[in-house]
């Protein structure tokens, strides 16, 4: 470590990305973070319909994309670092979620991508938060994955109302129509990304508008999975 770098280090010490803990220069979490955050472990997951399996509601409805994962589970842990990444723009919790998306994806998908994507923003969401968080998560992970990043493949064209105020059934209903994609080279591969997927009923109107426009796969990846019972 250079001169700098030390000082630099003394002043501003590296910390726990939950919980703010000093830690050393190369980890992202404590130990005790590390020990406790809810990951999202593949194997529980039904990939299709990107629930667990126990709540798999394949039988109930179909969806558009081929695949879903996500590192982390909504726990407490995983939570905060989303929020706080979603509040405050922070870089290093971008880099650190994005990294455990890249890792989650290299272990689930064997599927050769041509783009990176994301879900897109109301311009009026946009406006006042200064930043879409899905965006940022996508161009982090089209880098650390090396693949392209397919910017405003969709665009927000209508304005819903906020979808965590619905309930499972009217999410899929508000989100109807509010996306539109660009055309495609046709039968491209995409990787779908998001911050958090809780019914997939946004992840699934995009996915769908992709298809239109000429995509051969969509897959999809989220931060965080917040997989509650009775399809809320
Ligand atoms: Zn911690
Ligand atoms: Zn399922």
């Amino acid at each position: 470590m250079n001169f700098f770098k030390i000082v630099l280090s003394a002043i501003y010490p590296n910390r726990c990305v939950a919980c703010g803990e000093i830690i050393p220069e190369e980890e992202s979490l404590c130990e005790f973070c590390s020990e406790f955050i809810e990951v999202c472990d593949s194997s529980k997951l039904c990939i299709k319909c990107g629930s667990l399996k126990k709540n798999c509601f394949c039988n109930k409805r179909s969806f558009y994309f081929d695949g879903f994962v996500a590192p982390f589970l909504n726990d407490k842990i995983a939570r905060k670092v989303v929020y706080s990444f979603k509040l405050n723009r922070k870089e290093r919790y971008c880099r650190f979620l994005a990294e455990r998306m890249a890792v989650t994806v290299k272990q689930c998908y064997d599927v050769d991508f041509d783009y990176v994507t994301y879900v897109p923003m109301k311009i009026s969401t946009v406006f006042s938060r200064g930043f879409n968080q899905s965006y940022l998560l996508a161009k982090e992970l089209s880098k650390s994955l090396d693949i392209p990043l397919g910017f405003r493949f969709l665009k927000c064209v209508k304005n819903n109302k906020p979808q965590h105020e619905l309930s499972g059934k009217e999410r899929f209903e508000n989100v109807k129509g509010m996306y539109s994609s660009v055309d495609l080279p046709s039968g491209a591969n995409i990787l779908l990304v998001d911050d958090i997927k809780t019914t997939g009923a946004t992840l699934n109107e995009c996915a769908k508008e992709l298809y239109k426009s000429g995509a051969g796969s969509v897959y999809c990846v989220a931060a965080l999975l917040s997989d509650k019972k009775k399809g809320k």
